[in-house]
């Protein structure tokens, strides 16, 4: 029989090659920028077309390469950073597997000019997947540009695979933020379509972060720094108040290369404990220095991932450094976030004996009854100021004033509603709603009971306000005496750009937006100053994280976000008031029985149900 094996041709082998290491655009950003580190650039310069689609460029003044170099560096294992298999356990640079530039080259156009500092002339090079086209000497600035254009442009399939260009830019921007975090002390600067994203000066790690991050991070950072035999910790926690709900800060570096790893990232988290909401993440950006010898970073193919020797010890030095952090910059005591600074004692009263309020009660009040009450206020203002009396009555006057008027607005005009409700009860003192675990709003109904979830249905009252004010455009602000200003990276400025139109229709007022902060003097009434900068960072999250992808357009993606961040939260407890409140306003809503993410925010219980339930 005849043989069958044949050796892959070259450019079939590199193209193979390229599937493990160009995933997407961001993988020729990744390898690009690493080079230019490992070739000792202090500037780098990253230029963008199309999210990486048309055009990947990085631009260094680092050593560059000779005229044989500059073809040899697109052969399979052609490297100039190890000779021998020892080498691996000592290195201090990013690329060693000779890999990159020859799976980017088979898979793309690329250009190429670099020029050594001791050389009069430099050379430019062009190949088109694998195929020389043309080398030429040239006259150049010291160091290499690299340009690379229509990626995957002979493997269709895997262009047609790229994401949208949000998504394809966000990969783009961690790539960079990952390396340019890493090293400081390199100039880097990004470009997307012509306009600048990025430019970091040379600096120290905590400034680099707040250049990345926006000049508000400087305020949430805590150092952490550890020096052991196995390893030398340093940088910077996020303090526990600022957590954010998805891990977009967290950021661990070994010996200047950013990693991930499940197994540290639960000891950072370990050492939090009891200081996080449900869910939150801190911020994190660690640099641990360790022997060469110490890690394999060869395990995986893009080399996030790395295997530590003593793994245990790591983690247990990471945790106590970070739990001294936090608890040496007293960051631990401020974490009861749920008490209501309201509920605390006013520091005068605290050695006063109790006195016993006297109260007059109306037995006669019913918040659910739709006749005017004796000496009713026509207007819901002249309540409100009436409401600011100083004396017991006068606030419970108020009291069944709001009730008497939630009832006129929300069963009066809304025939399915008002019989929902049991009618008014002979005795009249009786309550109508419960709060069970400061959860769950329990009511009485004439088919039995009605058990509300309060945060779902608050979720639902403020999405369909929202989403009406911003589609009427009737929403109206409050005017900030002192204008707010609130600090932005620039990826997220050019977001808030994009939705500045829906943001004014909702009540936002914007004086002015700078590359890396925003000036409002106007939020919605429904938005007190100190949550505005929260909302907003909450709606940059979700965007990116792809809540949009659910939604029919951006009115309706702000609404759901901003729903989600102002709802009042499980856990928060509600005066009866607004107990009663939220259920009218929940049953005035065009689809009160689900929330604006599609979850239940009632169910109902039958008197058949509840007898059932006895009999057994
Ligand atoms: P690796 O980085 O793993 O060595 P690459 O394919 O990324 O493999 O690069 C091959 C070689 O090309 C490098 O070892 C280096 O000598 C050279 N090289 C690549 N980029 C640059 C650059 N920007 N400046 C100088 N030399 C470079
Ligand atoms: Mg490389």
């Amino acid at each position: 029989m005849s043989s069958i094996i044949q050796l892959l041709p070259d450019h079939v082998a590199n193209q193979i090659a390229a599937g493990e290491v160009v995933q997407r655009p961001a993988s020729v950003v990744k390898e690009l920028l690493e080079n230019a580190v490992d070739a000792k650039a202090t500037d780098i310069k990253l230029i963008i077309k199309d999210a990486g689609k048309s055009l990947v460029q990085v631009i260094d003044n680092g050593v560059g390469m000779s005229v044989t170099d500059s073809r040899l560096c697109f052969e399979r294992h052609a490297t100039s950073k190890i000779r021998h298999a020892e080498d691996l356990f000592s290195l201090h640079t990013k690329g060693f597997r000779g890999e990159a530039l020859a799976s980017i080259a088979a898979i793309a156009h690329v250009e190429m000019k670099t020029k050594q500092d001791q050389e009069e002339l430099g050379t430019h090079i062009i190949i088109e997947g694998s195929k020389l086209i043309s080398q030429e000497p040239a006259v150049l600035p010291k160091g290499t540009s690299f340009a690379v254009k229509n990626l995957f442009f002979n493997i269709p399939a895997r262009r047609n695979f790229l994401k949208s260009e949000t998504v394809e830019q966000r990969h783009i921007v961690d790539e960079f933020q990952r390396v340019a975090m890493a090293h400081p002390n390199i100039h880097f600067a990004m470009y997307h379509n012509g306009s600048e994203m990025f430019n970091l000066p040379i600096s120290n790690f905590r400034q680099r972060i707040v250049n990345i991050f926006s000049g508000k991070t400087n305020e949430k950072l805590v150092p952490v720094n550890e020096e052991t035999e196995i390893v030398i910790l340093d940088g910077f926690i996020g303090k526990p108040e600022f957590s954010k709900k998805n891990r977009g800060e967290q950021f661990f570096f070994v010996n200047n290369r950013f990693i991930k790893s499940g197994y540290l990232h639960h000891a950072v988290m370990s050492a939090y404990e009891g200081l996080l909401k449900d869910g939150a993440q801190p911020s994190y950006f660690l640099c641990l220095d360790v022997p060469p010898h110490t890690i394999d970073i060869n395990i995986h193919p893009t080399k996030t991932e790395i295997k530590f020797d003593d793994e245990h010890a790591l983690y247990a030095i990471l945790r106590s450094a970070i739990k001294h952090s936090l608890g040496q910059f007293n960051v631990a005591p401020v974490l009861d976030f749920d008490r209501d600074p309201n509920l605390d004692t006013p520091y005068q009263y605290q050695n006063k004996e109790a006195e016993y309020p006297t109260i007059a009660v109306n037995s006669d009040f019913n918040p659910f009854s739709t006749e005017p009450s004796r000496g009713s206020f026509s207007s819901s203002s002249q309540y409100r100021k009436q409401e600011l009396k100083p004396n017991w009555e006068s606030l419970y006057v108020g009291l069944k004033q709001a009730g008497q008027e939630l009832a006129e607005i929300t069963f009066e005009n809304d025939a399915v509603t008002s019989s929902l409700f049991e009618e008014a009860d002979i005795d009249q003192e009786v309550k109508r709603t419960y709060q069970i675990h400061k959860k769950y709003i329990v009511s009485p109904i004439k088919s039995g009971m009605v058990i509300i979830n309060q945060k779902r249905a608050h979720e639902r009252v403020l999405y369909e306000e929202f989403l009406t004010n911003m589609t009427v455009k009737q929403a109206s602000s409050q005017q900030l005496l002192f204008p707010l200003e609130l600090y932005f990276s620039s990826s997220e400025i050019h977001l808030i750009t994009e939705l500045k139109l829906s943001l004014e229709n909702l009540g936002f007022i914007f004086d002015t937006i700078n590359d890396n902060s925003i000036i409002v003097s106007g939020l919605p009434v429904t938005i007190s100053e100190s949550r505005a900068s929260i909302v907003l960072d909450d709606l940059l999250t979700d965007l990116q994280d792809g809540i949009p992808d659910s939604s029919f357009s951006q009115n309706d993606m702000i609404a759901k976000s901003m729903s989600k961040s102002l709802a009042i939260k499980t856990g928060t407890y509600l005066t009866e008031r607004e107990q009663e409140n939220l259920v009218h306003n929940l049953f005035a809503c065009k689809e009160p029985n689900v929330s604006p993410f599609q979850k239940p925010t009632f169910i109902t219980m039958s008197v058949e149900d509840l007898d059932k339930k006895f009999a057994l």
